[in-house]
């Protein structure tokens, strides 16, 4: 089986052997500190006592452990939302004038965020496809912070070739930020090179729609030679005379968790490692489903893309980089929008929905909700055709889902 080497290690650490083996749920938004010598020390950070839970919640802290040692982080911050987490590890980075490289996805929100919302404070994005590996080299420039790429293209199912972007990212002595909320468990950025991960724990993580949250792994700062001890990074260099290899950790967490409150409360990361215990069983039942499910559907006619079938682009890269599979999304091309709501309306098992990574399967038409307000060219650079309908497996019998998708065509 898949995902093997975390089976043990999630459920031995969400429960305790002794007292209640649930996780504890703190749900107080402030801590008492008893005295004012101990209050001192949670501010000066001698003492590792909750301060108040904008800046960490006791709850949070199991899941962020826990999600730092399924990447082999130093140290995790969870998050309200994945956009949250997403704008803690850029904005705890990032001042005017500085530049962002953007491969391959992207995720809407996250492409919306760069190139709407940044902009407006001076921060500026330009986005590239997987392949364009020349032309990413050629953009890096001294104002380059950070290179930030999306593990699995969604939608678009371009799959990049990680380990050559986080080579050109040390050779660059830039910072690489991989968003691998659609491949947590298959592919472990900070193994591969990167410094910082992201996740929408929303989707596969929690897995069942009942909770929204999100995180970032850090990985430690280096004794020695680091990047983040360049001119490039010298607003971290406080950070890392006070606090060395977890300095990212405290940087984050003063410059973008305290004042902008993206915080996870405690039931959401409660509910989260609920759903964290069986990741490593999901993940293996759904991409194994996923291949089933595409080869029939491919094979019946369907328009699908996904690097599992031979004809995709990224057929060989899929089974090199990303022999785990690549998650829970495949789509399909209907040819037109009345055929994408046709299929998606006559569908029984389809859950018509915005979400991904779910137990259930769920669909969406893609150009008539998340990426309605894209202009044209836009939509193109996604790979936003009229009839695209984008759809995360769940956990059914994948015989089901083929039967169901084939009748609902006709
Ligand atoms: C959903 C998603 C996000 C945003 O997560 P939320 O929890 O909805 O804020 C970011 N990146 C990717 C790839 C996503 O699928």
């Amino acid at each position: 089986m898949r995902f093997e080497e975390f089976s043990t290690q999630f459920v031995q650490q969400v429960g305790k052997k002794e007292g209640a083996i649930s996780p504890v749920l703190v749900n107080s938004a402030s801590f008492g500190y008893g005295d004012s010598e101990t209050g001192e020390g949670i501010f000066d950070g001698s003492v590792k006592k909750p301060l108040y839970s904008r800046m960490g919640n006791p709850t949070s802290g199991q899941l962020e452990s826990i999600l730092a040692a399924m990447d082999g982080g130093i140290g995790a911050i969870a998050t309200s939302s994945g956009m949250g987490a997403t704008a803690m590890a850029t904005l705890s980075l990032l001042k005017a004038g500085d530049e962002i490289i953007s491969i391959g996805g992207l995720f809407g929100g996250t492409y919306s965020y760069f190139s709407e919302t940044l902009t407006r404070f001076g921060i500026t994005t330009r986005f590239f496809d997987v392949d364009e590996v020349g032309a990413i080299e050629e953009a890096i420039t001294d104002k380059t912070k950070l290179l930030f790429l999306e593990s699995v293209g969604n939608p678009n199912m371009h799959l990049p070739d990680i380990k050559r972007i986080a080579d050109m990212a040390v050779a660059h002595g830039v910072v690489l930020m991989v968003d691998n909320t659609i491949t947590p468990l298959s592919i472990k950025p900070l193994e591969l090179g990167a410094d910082i991960v992201v996740y929408s724990t929303t989707k596969i993580i929690t897995g069942n729609a009942s909770a929204l949250g999100g995180a970032v792994v850090f990985r430690p700062i280096k004794e020695g030679e680091d990047k983040f001890k360049t001119q490039r990074y010298s607003e971290l260099h406080p950070f890392i005379k006070k606090m060395g290899a977890m300095a990212l950790i405290g940087n984050a967490k003063k410059r973008a968790l305290r004042d902008f409150g993206m915080s996870a409360n405690g039931f959401g990361s409660y509910l989260t490692m609920l759903g964290l215990e069986t990741l490593p069983l999901r993940m293996d039942r759904i991409v194994s489903s996923v291949e089933k499910i595409v080869l029939a559907l491919d094979a019946a006619g369907f328009c699908i893309n996904h690097p599992s079938l031979v004809e995709h682009p990224h057929h060989e890269r899929y089974k090199e980089q990303f022999s785990q599979g690549c998650g829970t999304l495949f789509t399909i091309d209907m040819g037109s929008k009345e055929a994408a709501f046709a299929f998606l309306n006559c569908s029984k098992l389809i859950t018509i929905t915005a979400n991904i990574g779910d137990s259930r399967t769920l669909g969406l038409h893609m150009g008539s909700t998340i990426y309605r307000d894209f202009d044209a060219p836009t939509r193109e650079f996604l790979g936003i055709t009229e009839g695209l309908v984008r759809i995360s497996v769940g956990l059914e019998n994948p015989e089901d889902i083929i039967s169901d998708f084939m009748r609902a065509r006709s």
